[in-house]
């Protein structure tokens, strides 16, 4: 009998690539065959030999129009118009080429990212189902009423309107204006990010079943909102990254999802340290800094005391300037290691990690909470915000560091998580969430009976469309 046949496409950027390539190998390892689609982009990144080599696991390569990576990264609109006006007709070329059903080769379902929704009309013209992936539920709920902004202007920014209540919201309680997404608290409704991402939610929404990346612990009032207003089945399966540790290595090692290389020695320097006492910083794959909060940052972080390790990416700040001066360099030789990328999923499962200063992204914030290692967060876009407002006051495992980064306000916070009463709070928060997590992938834990599920009804569609 053959495998049923799934088509993952994410869309390209790190995190979004992640939580495919984890849910690929899932279905993968029970009995799928998969062919994950990548772009020119990642496929520039990674090169030849991260198109792996499992037997049943296949690549396919599609045009996006995306420039190298330097130029890009800091234009995120030009981004998202690239990929959307680019890759719909050569995953159409694709679809075509994969999914002959009158010579049995079927494709039995397309698992799209939510930000690659033309592959849902491609999937419509083919009679393919359709299931979403998204990274992270609650800004499908932030756009429910679209108008809430539109009456202020910049000039409100800074004066205290970010703080307005919002109330209308379903399953989200105490939520300001700043903690919505940077991509929907604009001041133009014209703005192509929001009206983007507008159209790609309810887009969303067509598809015949929507796969989250979280657990029912952590989130159950805004799955129950959600449930509640959206017709298509919701299934929550995460932390993806806990679900994937229990695969067996050669599915684990043999396909890569990272786009840069890894320096792996920063582990062996991590082993070099006691438990709980090194820091590590790390602002994700695309946000950038300016170099002035580079320089208060690394200031604040060197007057702290403790041993560090940071993840600066050549194209961190603004034009370019990464460089640190060097009485800084001189400051922190002794118990600071800079790399441009690391394998952040080991680096926050070791040991010797007792703090995560990072920008909230999602994949970051599951994988803070699945090690449970608390964070500082200093969130900059999409929906940073959201996550920074849920770790920080819902979750209870994080502080937040001031959009305007200064050295002193850096020390003091590191100070208070390492050693002082909220820190230790905080920390006993974040085993709490650990366990929840490890009890919702768990046999008869929540999100371990989802999965079952929905690769139990995939696996169906295959026996329908046979
Ligand atoms: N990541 C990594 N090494 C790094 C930085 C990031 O492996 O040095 C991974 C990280 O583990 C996460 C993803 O890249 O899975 C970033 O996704 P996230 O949603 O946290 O943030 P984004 O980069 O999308 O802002």
């Amino acid at each position: 009998m053959k495998k049923p046949h799934v088509v993952c496409i994410p869309a390209p950027a790190q995190g979004h690539i992640n939580p495919v390539m984890q849910l690929a190998k899932l279905l993968y390892s029970r009995g799928f065959f998969i062919t994950f689609v990548s772009t020119d982009f990642t496929h520039r990144c990674q090169g030849q030999e991260s198109l792996g080599c499992l037997d049943g696991f296949r690549f396919e390569v599609i045009a996006d129009g995306l420039p190298t990576v330097g130029e890009m990264m800091e234009d995120f609109e030009a981004f998202l118009k690239s990929v959307s006006v680019n890759c719909t007709a050569p995953f159409r070329d694709l679809m075509r080429k994969l999914h002959h059903p009158s010579d049995g080769h079927r494709v039995t379902c397309i698992i799209s990212d939510a930000f690659m929704t033309f592959s849902l009309k491609v999937a419509e013209e083919m009679g393919v189902p359709e299931k979403e992936i998204k990274r992270s539920l609650k800004n499908l709920l932030g756009l429910s009423p679209t108008t809430f902004f539109l009456d202020a202007d910049e000039s409100y920014i800074g004066s205290g309107y970010l703080d307005t209540t919002i109330y209308w919201i379903p399953g989200m309680r105490d939520m300001c204006l700043r903690d919505l997404g940077g991509f929907i608290r604009v001041t133009d409704p014209k703005d192509f990010t929001l009206n983007f991402v507008i159209d790609e939610v309810q887009n969303s929404l067509k598809a015949s079943m929507i796969i989250f990346n979280t657990f029912e612990d952590l989130e159950h009032e805004v799955l129950h909102a959600i449930r509640s207003m959206f017709p298509p089945h919701i299934y929550t399966i995460g932390p993806l990254l806990l679900q994937c540790r229990l695969l067996p290595d050669d599915v684990l090692k043999s396909v890569k999802s990272s786009l840069w290389k890894e320096e792996v020695e920063c582990l062996k320097w991590l082993d070099c340290h006691e438990a709980a006492s090194v820091i590590y910083v790390n602002f994700g794959s695309r946000t950038v800094s300016t170099p002035q909060q580079l320089i208060e940052f690394a200031w604040g972080i060197a007057n702290s005391n403790h041993p560090f390790l940071w993840v600066i990416r050549p194209d961190l700040v603004m034009g370019g300037h990464t460089i640190l001066p060097q009485d800084l360099m001189d400051e922190i030789e002794e118990r600071g290691m800079l790399v441009s990328w690391c394998p952040q999923e080991d680096v926050l499962a070791h040991p010797s990690i007792s703090l995560f200063l990072t920008r909230c992204g999602w994949n970051s914030t599951l994988e803070s909470i699945s090690y449970g290692v608390p964070m500082l967060c200093w969130p900059f876009f999409a929906d940073q915000q959201t996550n920074c407002r849920y770790a920080c006051y819902e979750w209870g495992v994080s502080m937040v560091i001031d959009n305007n980064v200064k050295r002193k306000e850096i020390g003091d916070l590191i100070r208070e998580m390492m050693v002082g009463k909220k820190g230790k709070e905080v920390r006993e928060k974040a085993l709490k969430w650990k366990e929840s997590a490890e009890i919702a992938i768990k046999e008869g834990g929540s999100s371990h009976t989802t999965l079952e599920l929905l690769i139990q009804e995939l696996a169906q569609l295959r026996d329908v469309s046979d």
